[in-house]
């Protein structure tokens, strides 16, 4: 079994990007800049958006967060969303998921310049990526293909079965990987809460990719010998011997399905600094795409 490791990898690319940032500006670039909007302060949220203001720093980007009240509603926060929009410095736009109830994510998403859509959500995004057209990809997805781009691993002619069908992870994903391209060509089955027996789909599977939100929800008996299994899942659980009380695990139940494996990610340090990757790429293509 060998771990996929997420920390490696991701240090990897943010490397390139920070070598091509510094090329950018020694030819007379601008900073590539990216925006964040967080609603609340949802402690999961507040998380990953520092990890990705402070993966800014890291690699030579700007960054702004604006921090907005959970009690925003939707009209005002469209209008910083279009003050973004409007503003020539700001490269790429990325909103926290999840919004408080009161507001429709979908508004809030398709208000978003597609030219600025790092995070990769828009339906323009989506459109073409369906297409196979060149576009954002969703950063989740996306991190993915660059953790698996580094390692060598063609899923060419494989059989990926993908469980959950969120139009951020496992929809997309599934239909990246069925495209007819360098990472794509695998056969993919895309399942969800209402598949029956998802067992037997999964004991076919080369590849399980795992986007549910149910902590050790896929058991060793659920994957077969040489499997690749790739955990998005990020959950909190509790933990009495840790000083926070808990502790974050993925959709695997890592210890019991790892020995099988040919491949697997762990959680935490798989896909989750991949998916800040994905993000990071996709606000310097925004700045390319300008030149
Ligand atoms: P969603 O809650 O949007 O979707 C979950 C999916 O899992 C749904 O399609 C649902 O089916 C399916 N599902 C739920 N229960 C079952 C079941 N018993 N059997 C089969 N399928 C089931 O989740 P997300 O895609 O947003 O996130 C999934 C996980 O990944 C979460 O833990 C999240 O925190 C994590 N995540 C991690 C990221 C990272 O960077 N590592 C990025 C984004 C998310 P149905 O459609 O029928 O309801």
């Amino acid at each position: 079994m060998k771990l996929l490791d997420g920390s490696l990898v991701a240090a990897h690319y943010k490397e390139k990007i920070k070598e091509e940032v510094k090329s950018l500006i020694s030819q007379g670039s601008k900073k590539p800049h990216l925006a964040a909007i967080l609603v609340g302060n949802n402690p999961a949220s507040e998380a990953y958006v520092g990890a990705k203001v402070r993966t800014c720093e890291e690699i030579g980007f700007a960054s702004t967060l604006l921090r907005l009240d959970a009690q925003i509603d939707e009209a005002r926060l469209l209008k910083e969303i279009a003050a973004l929009n409007e503003n020539k410095d700001v490269d790429g736009i990325l909103v926290q998921l999840p919004l408080p109830k009161h507001i429709r994510e979908a508004s809030i998403i398709n208000a978003i310049d597609p030219s600025k859509d790092v995070d990769g959500f828009h339906p323009v995004s989506i459109g073409k990526l369906v297409l196979g057209q060149d576009t954002f990809l969703p950063a989740t997805p996306y991190g993915i293909l660059l953790m698996l781009s580094y390692y060598g691993i063609d899923l060419s002619g494989k059989h990926c079965v993908v469980v959950g069908r969120s139009n951020i992870v496992g929809t997309p994903m599934s239909i990246l990987l069925s495209r007819n391209n360098a990472y794509g060509n695998a056969t993919v089955t895309l399942t969800h809460s209402k598949t029956k027996d998802l067992k037997a789909h999964c004991l076919q599977a080369d590849v399980i990719i795992a986007a549910i939100g149910i902590p050790y929800f896929l058991k060793a008996d659920m994957v077969k010998e040489g499997a690749i299994v790739i955990d998005v899942g990020i959950n909190r659980i509790e933990d009495a011997s840790k000083k926070s009380g808990s502790r974050l695990v993925g959709d695997v139940d890592f210890d019991a399905v790892a020995p099988q494996c040919s491949y697997i990610t762990p959680v935490p340090k798989g896909v989750g600094p991949m998916t800040i990757c994905g993000l990071m790429q996709n606000t310097l293509n925004a700045v390319k795409n300008k030149r």
